[in-house]
């Protein structure tokens, strides 16, 4: 199957959860995890109307942006970012997905002041307490979004999640509820219902997460196929 008929495949079925809870697959931002896939592939994605690309690494992305990769669509950060190389994504990034520590905002802050720009984020929330994730603990984000509303240069859009590996079908149904529930709390008592994304769900789980009120999906797998971590 090719990418195109990947997307039309995959937004029937977002179409379908999102139905479930009385919106429509058009409330959905499907975001193209594209890492270890070309400029090429990146450019068929863009065609075939996905709505933006998320990228993990940050070589692979400056490399691709050399290459107009993501020439149309949107381009989001998503992966774990060290804080050595803020400077290069801030204000490439049209949204940093992966903000998991305070540290990190002062320093996207530091940056974006430099270059007189706004950068949106996420806050990510390590949701299953993992010790090898990055993320802010369920706990903290509200510290973390009442400091990062006292920066002028960083923008908080909503709350991003990675739920551990689920054992079972539907294992991570649980982590994606009580992460909206999270989102909806911060949202009314923080943001005066003004944030716009919960980004939750991948080829795997990403019915679940919609089901459980997610309006930002990052799907790799389904989309581009295996990746081969040999090559
Ligand atoms: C790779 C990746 C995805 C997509 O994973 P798939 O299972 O291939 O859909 C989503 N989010 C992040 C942060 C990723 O790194």
């Amino acid at each position: 199957m090719s990418i195109q008929e990947h997307i039309t495949e995959i937004r029937s079925r977002i179409d379908a959860a999102a139905r479930e809870t009385g919106r429509t697959g058009a409330d959905i931002v499907l975001v193209g995890a594209s890492k270890m896939n070309d400029a090429d592939t990146c450019q068929e994605a863009i065609a075939a109307g996905i709505d933006a690309l998320g990228e993990n690494r940050v070589q692979e992305m400056t490399g691709k942006l050399a290459q107009d990769a993501y020439r149309g669509a949107p381009l989001h950060f998503i992966g774990h970012l060290q804080r050595n190389k803020v400077k290069q994504v801030v204000g490439k990034a049209a949204l940093i997905q992966s903000v998991g520590s305070v540290e990190l905002l002062r320093e996207i802050e530091k940056v974006a002041a430099k270059l007189e720009v706004v950068q949106d984020v996420l806050l990510e929330v390590n949701i299953g307490g993992e010790e090898a994730k990055s993320g802010f603990a369920p706990e903290a984000v509200r510290e973390a979004a009442l400091l990062a509303k006292e920066l002028p240069h960083v923008r908080v859009q909503g709350l991003m999640t990675i739920p551990p590996i689920a054992a079972e079908e539907h294992g991570n149904l649980a982590y994606f509820q009580k992460v909206y529930a999270l989102y909806v709390d911060i949202n009314r008592e923080i943001y005066d219902n003004e944030l716009k994304y919960i980004s939750m769900g991948m080829s795997g789980d990403f019915e679940d997460a919609i089901r459980a009120g997610s309006n930002m999906i990052r799907v790799g797998t389904a989309i581009f196929g295996q990746r081969y971590y040999a090559k």
